[in-house]
């Protein structure tokens, strides 16, 4: 197979942050590989953005440095790699002040796309909206790519939205999550939608429960002193999980494109239930065998912020009224591992004699690591022996049938960003989105901080807390097994 890689006009690209850490590890190593496939027509350029005093020579040096040790196997493409950079630029810019405006501003040309990517801390959002349209480096085409995260709870999210509204209009305005980035994300909306199979199954008919599980190894680094103000349920379960839940859950568009999709989306967010706080476990973890706690990585011997949460949710509307989705994220986990499993309701006769297995049939999407897709089926085992039945996977991941080229897919990333310059905002959230989120997730957070509540202690490599497996277990479920 031939990889098609869809033609873009030429663009510059504004990365406010270009020196910063997500810019070194993810978007510029990713935009040369955009570049390697032929995505950087003509004269397109990047143009790094940030408060450090350096020239042309020295951003591309560190560019250079970056992608050697993030970019992958293509980095050794020294030819390529030193054409790359000739496109890069720098101006030293100060967010807050007039320094470096009137320079960048200068450096514009007409007539070519133009977005800027905010990778800077979101107290900046509204300094550099501002200073675009002061400085009329911004024009009704340019578009906005901000990072998360979007707001601490639906006040400072409205505030933020507000702020770019003054200057931006919605359809310039793209806010990243990059799970929507993912290749299986998007598989799992064709496999939905471009499907006979499964959308007639696709409901609490067939369905018995829907698992989400994001599992990290990594605790919380050098982010401590952020994590501990915002949590697992800010942090991940807010805007990743809940996108991925909507994703699930949306009744199907009727076309494919980011309003009617994000409308979709909406309608899940505004109708799932309130949280009822038996149904929600929080966690932290405690020591492991060097002794650090996750107390002791956020340096506060007092902290009651969950690296953990499991919860159970429902959806109140005609397709999911009884169906729970169980979702769990958490650091410091046995495996690092994404995934959604679908889980279908069990036969309910089995013409099998002697046949005393369970036997379910269970979509799983995995994110990460190995993103793929498997639907577990039930089948007669090879051989001698009379009818005996054995659950295998049925591999649906698209390298194998489509050949190797399929699996040589761009990164999240790198694929929001050609979203971004085709002017297509089907994977970014809408600010009517963000906002709902929040009003869901507040109250809980709200009810966390009112009670004092104290997380529970987890084992650093396991699967969270006890109570975790208590929750599914109670509803005769578990919960799948956290595989790397
Ligand atoms: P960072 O601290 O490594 O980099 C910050 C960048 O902002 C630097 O380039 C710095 O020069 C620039 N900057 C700071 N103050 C400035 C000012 N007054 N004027 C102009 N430039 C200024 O941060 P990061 O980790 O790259 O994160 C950037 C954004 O992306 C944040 O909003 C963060 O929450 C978000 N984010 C980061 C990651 C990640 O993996 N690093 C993941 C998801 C989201």
């Amino acid at each position: 197979m031939v990889s098609r890689v869809i033609p873009v006009d030429p663009f510059d690209l504004v990365i406010f942050g270009g020196t910063g850490d997500l810019a070194r590890r993810k978007i510029l190593p990713g935009l040369f590989r955009r570049f390697l496939a032929g995505q950087m027509p003509g004269e397109s350029r990047i143009i790094g953005a940030a408060r450090s005093d350096m020239d042309d020579a020295a951003f591309r040096a560190m560019v250079h440095e970056a992608i050697k040790e993030f970019g992958g196997r293509e980095s050794a493409d020294e030819a390529h790699l030193r054409a790359f950079l000739n496109r890069l630029h720098y101006v030293s810019i100060d967010a807050k002040g007039d320094g470096g405006w009137a320079q960048l501003s200068g450096l514009m040309v007409e007539d070519r796309i133009r977005a800027f990517y905010f990778s800077v801390a979101p107290s900046l959002f509204g300094d550099l909206a501002e200073r675009l349209h002061t400085f009329e480096i911004a024009n009704k085409a340019s578009r906005i790519v901000v990072e998360k995260p979007f707001g601490r709870d639906l006040e400072t999210a409205r505030a933020l939205n507000a702020t770019l509204a003054a200057h931006f209009d919605e359809n310039q305005i793209y806010r990243i999550d990059h799970y929507l980035g993912k290749e299986t994300v998007q598989n799992l909306m064709a496999v939905r939608f471009g499907n006979v199979l499964f959308e007639p199954l696709w409901n609490n008919h067939y369905v018995d429960h829907i698992q989400i599980t994001v599992a990290e190894t990594v605790g919380v680094g050098g982010r401590g002193a952020y994590y501990d103000k915002s949590g697992a349920m800010r942090d991940m379960v807010q805007n990743h999980l809940m996108q991925l839940l909507c994703l699930i859950a949306m009744e199907p568009p009727s076309q494919f494109n980011a309003d009617s999709v994000r409308d979709e989306k909406l309608k899940v967010i505004r109708a799932l239930q309130p949280m009822e706080n038996h149904h929600i476990v929080r966690g932290q973890y405690d020591r492991g065998k060097d002794g650090q706690g996750y107390r002791n990585d956020v340096e506060n011997d007092r902290s009651f912020t969950e690296s953990f949460i499991a919860m159970k949710c429902h959806i109140a509307n005609w397709r999911w009224a009884g169906v729970p989705f169980y979702l769990r994220t958490g650091k410091k986990m046995k495996a690092r591992s994404s995934e959604i499993a679908v889980v279908f309701r069990d036969l309910g006769h089995s013409i099998f004699e002697g046949d005393e297995a369970r036997h379910r049939n269970i979509l799983s999407i995995r994110l990460q690591p190995n993103e793929g897709m498997d639907l577990q089926v039930t089948i007669k085992e090879p051989g001698p022996g009379g009818m005996r039945l054995v659950d295998v996977p049925l591999d649906m991941t698209f390298a194998d049938a489509l050949g190797p080229d399929a699996a040589d897919v761009p990164d999240a990333y790198e694929r929001l960003i050609m979203d971004v310059i085709r002017g297509n905002q089907t994977l970014f959230m809408r600010g009517d989105e963000v906002e709902a989120a929040w009003a869901w997730t507040d109250p809980i957070i709200k009810g966390w901080e009112s009670r004092n509540d104290v997380p529970k202690l987890y084992e650093p490599g396991s699967a969270g807390p006890d109570d975790s497996l208590m929750l599914l277990h109670r509803d005769g479920r578990r919960w799948r097994d956290i595989k790397g």
